[in-house]
């Protein structure tokens, strides 16, 4: 049985070997779900038992009849798969892998291979709530080598086939929609820790959302109290240390464009880097490592403004206030928040956050076990402020192996427990909605100016409690 109590992995990184059990396709294939233009086939993936003793051991998705069943489509996720396209088909109709993406899009000329319909729940995610919720699009090639292996046809090939996913589910074109997988977080604080981390820095958001006909913020706001950050460097001129490792052996990136921008636990380049208390829960910074997303904010991304020193700005993130050097705009953008900044409500000293938004145990029906609502063990302190993206209600969803693909046995469970989805650190998260209440960032000074405008220690005006967000979810 699947549900946000238990976890598969997506194929990410996976590399390791195993035997091949091929999967005979079912006759009569379904038609791919694509824009006409595109290159586009269908190979179905592996969906059989791999335990003849054991119903609940099968690959590699789940059969649904998204969005009708009530599991609203909301996210697409972008991956890379550490593997070769053909070998990734391979995978992906092997049931032992136990995972899977909706789509694949090839390297060299942006053919796509669909191998789950989009009305299925695939094991890609790596977090089951999100994979209910989500489409999965894998891009062939290494992470590791961004430059040689996400090509022009592949970005307007994915780009392509995503608008049209998003216009046929209604999601919405911004950075809190379509993400990285690297982008999620698990559904515990270990299995955070070891979520993957592709399509890593060398993903080149801005022109993936060009391509998609939404560009991201590239200039600041003229006007109101900027409160927001978002990270937005030149891609191509943008290329921080980084380094890869195999085992203790590491090495030093050749240069290349990047989305990733270093975070510092003091406005000073010789502060140490941010460490995540997952990755790092002996309180270690963090380090330039490609596996290592401590200290990484990526393009696009928003978090609330919380002090100006000299060429710094000191954002919310993770928990703590954390420094980004941006001397003249060149790696981020000021602006006002797209939704409301969430701080926790008065009276807490700390509120925990998760990673799903799982309803309440009394939800659950008899005979449907309720899937443990269990906190990731990062906390966010009073007074910290995050930007509030979407007010989502809990829900779950159970589903078992079904050998004739039929979804009827399967059970949805929608929850009255509201949470929101916020921008945290280099992963989404939510809160609990009653946890938090909405932070104006008052009357501040009017009016944008250029860089440098602020004094050294120029803090936001004192946040102002503006009372309960907003009352009806948007799901
Ligand atoms: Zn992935």
């Amino acid at each position: 049985m699947r549900s946000v109590g238990r976890r598969l992995c997506a194929l990410g990184a996976l590399v390791a070997a195993l035997a091949l059990a091929l999967y005979v396709p079912r006759a009569g294939s379904p038609l791919p779900e694509c824009p006409p233009e595109l290159d586009c086939r269908f190979v179905p993936a592996a969906y059989a038992q791999t335990d003849p003793a054991d119903p609940d051991t099968y690959g590699n998705y789940d059969v649904a009849d998204r969005p009708a069943d009530g599991n609203d489509i909301r996210y697409i996720v972008v991956h890379n798969t550490e593997v070769n396209y053909d070998r990734a088909i391979e995978l992906f109709r092997n049931p032992r892998k136990g995972a899977a993406a909706h789509y694949l899009v090839r390297s060299s000329d942006g053919q796509v291979t669909q191998f789950i319909p989009t009305k299925d729940v695939a094991f890609h995610a790596g977090n089951y709530w999100f994979n209910t919720h989500s489409i999965g699009v894998e891009h062939e090639g290494l992470l590791a080598e961004g430059d040689r292996w996400y090509t022009d046809a592949m970005y307007r090939a994915s780009a392509r086939l995503v608008r049209y996913l998003a216009a046929r589910y209604h999601i919405p074109l911004d950075r809190e929609h379509i993400l990285g997988h690297d982008e999620l977080p698990g559904l515990t604080g270990k299995r955070t820790a070891g979520m993957h981390y592709d399509p890593g820095p060398y993903w080149d958001w801005a022109r993936y959302f060009q391509l998609l006909g939404a560009p991201l913020p590239a200039t600041p706001a003229t006007r109101g109290t900027p409160s927001v950050l978002t990270i937005a460097p030149s891609f191509p001129a943008n290329s921080p240390p980084l380094s890869a490792c195999a085992g203790n052996n590491c090495a030093d990136q050749p240069d290349q464009g990047s989305n990733a921008v270093p975070l510092r636990a003091a406005p000073a380049d010789d502060a140490p880097l941010v460490g995540d208390t997952l990755l790092h829960p002996d309180g270690a910074p963090g380090t330039d490592k490609l596996s290592d997303w401590s200290a990484r904010a990526v393009a696009g991304q928003s978090f609330a403004v919380a002090r100006r020193h000299g060429e710094w700005t000191g954002i919310w993130f993770g928990g703590r206030l954390t420094w980004l050097r941006d001397p003249r705009s060149q790696v981020s953008v000021m602006g006002d928040p797209s939704g409301p900044l969430l701080t926790p409500r008065p009276g807490r000293a700390t509120i925990p956050v998760y990673g799903a938004a799982a309803p309440e145990a009394g939800a659950y029906p008899e005979g449907v076990p309720a899937g443990a609502i269990t906190p990731l063990g990062y906390t966010i302190p009073a007074g910290q402020v995050y930007l509030g993206v979407r007010r989502v209600r809990s829900s779950d969803y159970h589903a078992r192996f079904a050998a004739d693909q039929n979804p009827d046995g399967n059970r949805r469970v929608a929850g009255d427990r509201e949470l929101w989805q916020i921008s945290f650190n280099h992963r989404r998260v939510f809160v609990d909605a009653a946890d938090v209440t909405v932070a104006s960032p008052g009357s501040g000074p009017r009016g944008w100016a250029p860089p440098g405008w602020a004094p050294a220690g120029w803090a936001p005006p004192a946040i102002r409690l503006a009372g309960p967000p907003p009352a009806r979810p948007d799901v």
